[in-house]
């Protein structure tokens, strides 16, 4: 028996190939994306303006299939999360957020994570596997037609969007499944798919350096990194990526990257830890590595920390989150404090698969990472040193 094409799977340039290999000319598969991606259709019958013959050769050799829904639920405040099947036991999240004039969705690039923050549920799970490009965009294509669904809107370029904005900021590190992220992305980016701007779009990073590169010449979205700490000393234990890639070369990277980024500026995520890194010290030197010398254009998001029973963590005071943001504000860098939302529901930051984790897989979970953490060697040494 073949095995049947994932459509979802494919970016421009492999569906024009893809239509190729069935003898079809490249406008159709200009129309076979829109149906996929502005129609939502994954029924090959709905798509009227192909022929009868084509629709036929589709039914036999391709599917139109993104992640199943395990739960959907909406938290009091509208946030909507939907928990999604990615194959053998693993799950992964994906949240939308609404707001007055836009609709964000953060999304999930791997089921767990190898990088192993101190501070993020995602990453004590362990590592377990990367996504493909039809489990990235497929749950853009999922909750943009299910949202479109459950408000009664029509589907198609003409309908009203409801997400405006995609952040990779669910569950796992984007630039360590690479391919796949920029495939996903390319298509977020493109006019027969979602249209969004480079500045729409924001990918988070722990700090992969030559990946940043990568990005820059690849596909240059916005940028957000997870900075966490303002020196290496603290970060080493908070970000263990940052023993491979420390401040100075991640800082480097970020100046690299303003030169293609959408935005004349990086976002700095800054997780506020009781006593960690929450102190007006850690401000005043934070002030000293993005304005000094060498300075990076940057604006600092605080994400109160949302807890989780075995970081050992707490969160800081608000009083002391909003004095921490007073020191940055007074310096002159542009400083927000992140809404906590949807917590009724867990779909906070670092909570994503809280609920769903199945604790007696820990441990083959943690031998994956492991494995992983071997496949690419000399990059990953560090981290199997202090992860272990
Ligand atoms: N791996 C990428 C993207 C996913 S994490 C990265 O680390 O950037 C998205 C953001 O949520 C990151 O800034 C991450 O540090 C933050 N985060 C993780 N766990 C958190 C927690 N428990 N509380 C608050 N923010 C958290
Ligand atoms: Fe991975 Fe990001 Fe969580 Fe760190 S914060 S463990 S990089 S998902």
């Amino acid at each position: 028996m073949t095995t049947l094409t994932n459509l979802l799977d494919l970016d421009p340039a492999q569906l024009v190939a893809y239509c190729g290999e069935l003898g079809e000319k490249p406008f159709r598969a200009k129309q076979l994306q829109r149906w996929i991606h502005q129609f939502g259709a994954s029924d090959f019958d709905a798509m009227t303006d192909l022929a009868k013959s084509l629709r036929d050769k589709l039914k036999t050799r391709a599917t139109i299939t993104a992640p199943a829904i395990i739960s959907d639920h909406t938290s009091a405040d509208g946030t909507r999360k939907w928990l999604v099947d990615v194959g053998n036991g693993n799950a992964v999240e994906t949240v939308y957020i609404p707001e007055e004039n836009r609709g964000t969705l953060c999304i999930s690039t791997q089921a767990g994570c190898a990088v192993n923050c101190r501070f993020c549920s995602t990453g004590k799970q362990g590592f377990n596997r990367n996504l493909s490009v039809g489990e990235i965009i497929g749950q853009l294509w999922m909750a943009e037609f299910e949202l479109r669904r459950t408000k009664g809107i029509a589907p198609g370029p003409k309908g009203e969007r409801q997400i405006t904005n995609v952040v990779m900021m669910g569950m796992g590190e984007p630039l360590l499944n690479y391919e796949p992220t920029v495939t996903a992305l390319k298509l977020m980016l493109d006019d027969n798919a979602y249209g969004l701007s480079r500045r729409r779009v924001t990918l988070s990073t722990s700090g992969v350096v030559p990946m940043i590169d990568k990005l820059s010449q690849d596909c240059p979205v916005a940028l957000a990194v997870s900075l966490h700490a303002s020196n290496d000393a603290l970060r080493d234990g908070l970000v263990p990526l940052n023993r491979k890639y420390p401040l100075r070369e991640l800082m480097d990277a970020c100046r690299r990257y303003l030169a293609f980024a959408p935005r004349d500026f990086i976002t700095f995520e800054y997780c506020m830890l009781d006593g960690v890194n929450d102190g007006d010290q850690h401000a005043r030197e934070l002030i000293a590595l993005v304005q000094g010398s060498n300075p990076v254009p940057c604006k600092f998001n605080l994400i109160p920390f949302n807890p989780f029973p075995e970081s050992g963590l707490t969160r800081s005071q608000n009083p002391r989150i909003k004095a921490f943001a007073q020191i940055l504000m007074d310096a002159g860098i542009v400083t927000t404090i992140r809404k906590t939302r949807g917590d009724d529901i867990d779909a906070a930051c670092g909570q994503l698969a809280g609920e769903v984790k199945d604790r007696t897989r820990v441990q083959e979970r943690m031998k994956k990472m492991t494995e992983y953490q071997e496949k690419f060697g000399k990059d990953f040494g560090r981290i199997v040193e202090i992860s272990s």
